[in-house]
């Protein structure tokens, strides 16, 4: 967001086919080896298929760490920055020309019915696999009234949710001193745009789900009774050499919020393979998913990040080992998501559309593809709605089926 002000104020606006572009520009990744390799097949890719003229600029996290690397994997690239140098890339592409003609009434933004807003950035938590403080710095709120202007923005352009992300969520605003920040801000988010029905809250740390948090999102018309808090293990002893909060503090989270918000969605994230995990402290983490039965599970191998403690703990688990438990966690993980998805057969929901285009299912029917509130965008499941329907529709629908991590809906009359 912040990037592509950046370059609006240079007259530049966002294309939907990279053919039509003048410039390509990448935000890389540098979390995991597996987002590293992924940012560079992109770029590769680009670099590959770009039209003659075509500027090819990375920038991101992965730059910032690693920009001699991607240079070397494709060498074609015309310009690299590191993470959060906004004002450097569009003093860089300098301004459009000045005969573009752009619309009364605000540019629309890339017109995708779900918005992400980034709240903060940076961390200050100590987790011994994560490379992320060192890129990012300490964590830094972003300023209320600017992430209202934000939101205001994407409702404007006609968003109908809003994804609300940082490194830690749940730290917004102590770094003013306030440690119900995130409370407030989705009391003044939901209040500015009560025209987006979904607001969406990703990325909150265990021990930091406050009662005062929890009442907000159960009060909040607009907040979706949605959490993800990814929770990275199920056993002290692998959290502690994560330096990671206990286990009680995953308890003690959940907890609030399920007493705040009975029927909530739980999404997080595990690391499996984590040096020296144990094939009992395995179990543990199944135990631990088996017993809260998490409405989403997203998992991780480990992979070692250089200059973090993890990378050279002794004990580092065999690939094929991390692979095996990797399979058996997600085996569980699918199997409570098909039973919570066959729970909600009979249902009636309300489905955004995403889909441009509507599909042809199996037997020949029409279909579009959207989510329910129980979903986020690109990490959980879809719904697959019979009919054509706009994107950005929001339309009300009995649920008829249920797959392992989508739904099967028909529209209702
Ligand atoms: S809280 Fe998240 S971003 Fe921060 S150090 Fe831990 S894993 Fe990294």
């Amino acid at each position: 967001m912040r990037l592509e002000q950046a370059l609006r104020s240079g007259r530049h606006v966002p294309v939907r086919e990279a053919g039509e572009a003048d410039l390509l520009l990448v935000n890389t990744c540098g979390f995991i080896d597996a987002a590293k390799d992924e940012s560079i097949e992109v770029v590769r890719g680009l670099d590959e298929s770009r039209r003659e003229g075509q500027q090819l600029y990375v920038v991101g996290c992965l730059t910032q760490i690693a920009g001699d690397t991607v240079k070397q994997a494709v060498p074609g690239v015309d310009q690299i920055f590191g993470a959060e140098q906004w004002d450097a890339i569009a003093a860089s592409v300098g301004a459009a020309s000045s005969t573009f003609d752009i619309p009364d009434g605000g540019l629309p933004l890339l017109g995708q019915p779900s918005a992400y807003l980034k709240i903060s950035d940076g961390c200050d938590r100590p987790c011994t696999f994560c490379i992320i403080p060192t890129i990012k710095g300490r964590m830094h709120s972003g300023a209320s009234r600017q992430l209202i202007a934000e939101a205001r923005m994407f409702a404007a352009a006609g968003a109908k949710e809003l994804v609300l992300v940082a490194q830690d969520s749940t730290a917004y605003g102590e770094d003013e001193g306030d440690r119900d920040g995130l409370a407030k801000l989705l009391e003044e988010l939901s209040e500015a745009v009560p025209q987006v029905p979904w607001i969406r809250l990703m990325y909150a740390y265990p021990g930091r789900v406050t009662p005062r948090l929890a009442e907000a999102m159960a009060g909040l018309p607009n907040v979706v009774p949605y959490l993800d808090m990814p929770l990275q293990h199920g056993s002290d002893s692998m959290l502690q050499r994560m330096k990671r909060p206990r286990l009680s503090k995953s308890h003690e989270s959940i907890e609030v919020v399920r007493k705040a918000i009975p029927d909530v969605v739980l999404r997080t994230t595990f690391i499996v393979g984590f040096p020296g995990e144990t094939e009992d402290e395995f179990d543990e983490l199944l135990d631990f998913v088996e017993e809260q039965e998490f409405d989403h599970v997203g998992a991780f191998t480990y992979s070692p990040q250089a200059s973090t403690p993890a990378a050279t703990m002794p004990d580092q688990v065999p690939d094929e080992v991390m692979e095996e438990r990797y399979g058996a966690l997600m085996e569980l993980a699918q199997s409570i998501s098909h039973d919570k998805n066959r729970a909600m057969v009979g249902r009636e929901v309300d489905i955004l559309v995403e889909s441009e285009e509507p599909t042809e299912s199996a037997s020949g029917e029409l279909v579009v593809v959207g989510r329910t509130y129980r979903d986020a965008p690109e990490v959980d499941g879809l719904a697959f709605l019979k009919g054509t329907y706009p994107a950005g529709s929001l339309v009300r629908a009995r649920v008829d089926g249920a797959l392992p991590y989508d739904l099967l809906c028909s529209p209702l009359p």
